[in-house]
């Protein structure tokens, strides 16, 4: 497991803050917990894998736990937040990570698939932004960050509901990053590549045949790992990007260059 030090962190230097990750119970949500927590965060896992999450949780330790939320539900982040805060305390960042994947091509593109990934990747961001702000405001301020990819970033053949999600997901943190300003809330988006989870790697494709089908694209010759993205997360939600928002990082080793 990844330790507090892989990135010359203090250990400490989440102490007292509440961290809410969507989409924690497995993948880059996962780490992103993993990494908040060794740092001194307390944190809560929020995701649909309730088996995955709650053992994760159960396994950091007392300053985590998890709960069940389908980000597609405002409702549910209400009460996500609420618990949040009689458990922890106000949430000071959010990680809007959950997200499912929908390749297609656009003739073929089912609509209801589209609506399903938009509802997921885009509503559920803005839903999670909508959930925190007030407690935000109220605190004085804090940091959001979002999940796109690198899909958001430029067309690829058969991107079905993905890529548009994506691309919104950036339009949406701008506007939001604007909005905000004046709150001291401070949003920002993260495009990775590609990243070795269980979205890219599955029983019928390793983490190999990902790689060798794409070669080519990798200036850094490997896979991404969760760890890489958690590495950018961890540093827009500290203190030391505190003059960052409404900004965007590609995190793709070089694919989109
Ligand atoms: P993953 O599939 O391992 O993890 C996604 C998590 O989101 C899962 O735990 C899943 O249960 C959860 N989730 C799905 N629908 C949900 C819902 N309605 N409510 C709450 N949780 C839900 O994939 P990952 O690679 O860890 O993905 C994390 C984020 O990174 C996603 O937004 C994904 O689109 C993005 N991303 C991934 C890659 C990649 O190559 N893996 C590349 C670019 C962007």
């Amino acid at each position: 497991m990844s330790t507090a030090t892989d990135r010359g962190t203090d250990v400490g230097e989440f102490e007292g803050q509440v961290v809410l990750v969507s989409g924690a119970a497995r993948g880059q949500g996962a780490e992103h917990a993993r990494a908040f927590y060794a740092n001194g965060a307390s944190v809560v896992l929020a995701d649909v894998m309730d088996d995955e999450g709650a053992s994760l949780a159960a396994h950091l330790g007392p300053r985590a736990t998890y709960l069940h939320l389908d980000v597609t539900d405002p409702h549910q982040w209400e009460s996500a937040v609420a618990q949040t805060q009689d458990r922890f305390g106000v949430v000071s960042v959010l990680v809007n990570n959950a997200g499912i994947v929908l390749r297609d091509h656009v003739l073929s593109v089912d609509p209801a698939q589209f609506m399903r990934v938009l509802d997921v990747n885009l509503v559920g961001t803005l839903n999670g932004m909508q959930a925190v702000i007030p407690g935000m405001r109220e605190r004085g301020g804090g940091a959001m960050i979002n999940i796109s990819s690198m899909g958001g970033l430029h067309g690829r053949p058969g991107s079905g509901g993905y890529g548009p999600s994506k691309w919104g997901v950036r339009g949406l943190s701008a506007s939001a990053a604007l909005d905000l300003a004046a709150d001291s809330v401070r949003v920002n988006v993260v495009l990775p590549g590609l990243i070795d989870t269980p979205m890219v790697v599955t029983p019928e494709r390793t983490a190999q045949d990902a790689y060798q089908r794409n070669a080519d694209h990798f200036l850094i010759r490997r896979l991404g790992q969760p760890r890489d993205i958690t590495n950018i997360v961890l540093f827009l939600a500290s203190d030391a990007a505190s003059y960052i928002t409404g900004g965007e990082f590609v995190v793709d080793g070089g694919w989109t260059a």
